[in-house]
């Protein structure tokens, strides 16, 4: 079985050379507008292509706002700043993640609590968030909400749609208005991903996503937050442009701000890739399915798109019976030239969160020993 699986990838990707996880694909459009932009001089801080990228972005997503910032954990770090979280908050964030999400609260010297994921989205588990909030929390007279034991204030939720598959964000988000909290979904997997039809990222106050190199479209590096207010979106991106006031030669800033913006050299190369993103949701999903029937009669189960989403599959998954089946598994394609990999270590595993707080994590622990990431580039031969 696994010498079927290697021998479709090899087959997909017409190569015998190794197969990586994940690659872009560019083709004549990124060389003209990378190329436009160095003859431009227009490489860095001014230029045409960041607002055409971020409104690009509102438009696809439908959401109010876009910010094109440096890379997804600045998006995150920037929003939740927004958000209002700072020093000894308590941000609720899942276990089984991409380190970022849990360093982006880190960085505004906030702690995590973890809660679990469920078994069928592999992301923020609703019922969990519930009983954590439940047993832990009150919400005090000033109608904020508070951790019973330690009296930090919980400012917010990150939810995270893992592999671009989305989280069951709308009880997520009923949970969040009960108790007071903002809601900020890193979407950084999930450019392309709809739930019940929205767009992942526009259902909390903030979205993040990334444009790193292994993403669905790729700025080299960068990101952006989708905001679902205009009003917060248009204070924001003057926090995210180090908040000075528009003047043709005076300086003049009137907070303290950030330097996040995305360079317009990276813009270019995301516009590029915009104009491809529909035509590479289309064809991951159709590498989906086929890797969907190929798995079906072997020891493995494939990784399906959550009831009522529309996945972009950004990384497809499968899920072994054991650690041992697994570790197998991971040998043997990575011998035979086909990357793949396990998913993550839980965030609670890693030394520098060994000691937050967490629920139950027992699909979190589950799901950490089976998962492995198949290839799931686009095709070579669909520009
Ligand atoms: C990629 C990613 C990010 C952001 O990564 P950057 O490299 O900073 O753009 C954040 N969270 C998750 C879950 C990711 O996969």
């Amino acid at each position: 079985m696994k010498d079927n699986i290697i021998e479709f990838i090899k087959d997909h990707y017409r190569t015998n050379e190794f197969i990586p996880l994940h690659e872009p694909r560019f083709d004549s459009r990124e060389e003209e507008l990378v190329l436009s932009t160095i003859q431009s001089t227009f490489v860095s801080s001014v230029g045409k292509y960041v607002d055409d990228f971020e409104n690009g972005l509102r438009d696809y997503t439908h959401s109010n706002k876009a910010i094109a910032v440096v890379n997804g954990t600045g998006a995150l770090y920037a929003a939740l700043y927004h958000c209002g979280v700072e020093k000894n908050d308590i941000v609720i964030t899942q276990a089984l993640t991409f380190v970022a999400t849990a360093n982006a609260v880190n960085q505004l010297n906030a702690e995590c609590a973890f809660v679990d994921v469920s078994k069928d989205t592999l992301g923020m588990c609703p019922n969990s968030l519930a009983e954590f909030l439940d047993s832990n929390a009150i919400i005090a007279e000033d109608n904020k909400c508070y951790l019973k034991n330690t009296g930090q204030q919980i400012k917010a939720v990150v939810p995270m749609h893992t592999f671009g598959h989305p989280v069951e964000i709308d009880k997520i988000a009923d949970i969040c208005d009960k108790w007071h909290l903002n809601l900020v979904e890193d979407a950084a997997e999930s450019l392309g991903s709809y739930y019940k039809g929205r767009h992942t990222g526009t259902f909390g106050r903030y979205g993040a996503v990334s444009f790193n190199g292994n993403k669905i479209i790729t700025t080299g590096g960068g990101g952006a937050i989708l905001c679902r207010s205009e009003d917060d979106g248009v204070e924001l991106k003057h926090l995210t442009t180090t908040a000075k006031q528009p003047h043709p030669y005076k300086f003049f800033h009137d907070k303290s701000g950030f330097n996040l913006r995305m360079p317009n050299l990276n813009a270019a190369l995301g516009c590029a890739q915009l104009e491809k993103l529909t035509k590479f949701v289309l064809n991951k999903r159709q590498l989906a399915e086929q890797y969907e029937q190929l798995i079906l009669n072997s020891p493995y189960s494939f990784v399906k798109e959550p009831r009522e989403s529309h996945s972009n599959y950004w990384l497809n998954a499968i899920i072994c019976e054991d650690i041992v089946q697994r570790d197998d598994f991971l040998e043997y394609t990575n011998r035979n030239g086909v990357m793949t990999r396990p998913v993550w270590e839980l965030m609670i595993d890693l030394p520098m969160y060994k000691n937050c707080m967490a629920n139950n994590l027992e699909n979190s622990r589950w799901l950490a020993q089976r998962l492995v990431n198949l290839p799931s580039s686009v095709s070579v031969d669909i520009l």
